[in-house]
């Protein structure tokens, strides 16, 4: 079956959406959400794990805390990283202080660290508050 597959972040449904289509606001089959947004979607650690295995379309995560000066710095950067970004990859947050087992699962050793997952598997991550720029760079690279 043709289409890049896309796990919706509201409801978790997998989705397959043609290439051509994904500047044109692809939509979950079944809750209705937004596939793509210009936005960083927060997600929790159950719906990481299905669209980091699953998604075809690069998946970059910013793993932070509210506690961490240095992700909070970070998160206005990493907003505008997504806007520019739109339709190349989707970025989202993951709050290692709700989802505390996220840190064990994906080893991470220290915050903000982000990872970037294409085709199933980690392909890149990176540790330390960066601006829009770099996310850029390392959400493509
Ligand atoms: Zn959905």
């Amino acid at each position: 079956m043709a289409g890049l597959k896309m796990t919706c972040f509201d409801c978790g449904q997998v989705n397959r959406v043609p290439e051509d289509k994904l500047s044109a606001g692809p939509k979950c089959a079944a809750c209705g959400a937004k596939l793509i947004t210009d936005k960083a979607v927060e997600i929790d650690l159950a719906t990481l794990q299905k669209a980091a295995k699953t998604d075809d379309v690069p998946l970059v995560v910013d793993f932070w805390a509210p506690w961490c000066g240095p992700c909070r710095m970070m998160a206005p950067e990493f907003s505008k990283a997504a806007a520019t970004l739109k339709g190349k990859a989707r970025l989202v947050k993951l709050n290692t202080e709700a989802d505390q087992k996220a840190g064990m699962v994906y080893g991470i050793r220290g915050i903000p660290t982000m990872v970037k997952f294409k085709g199933g598997r980690e392909v890149n991550r990176q540790s330390g508050a960066v601006p829009a720029q770099a996310i850029v760079s390392f959400s493509q690279g």
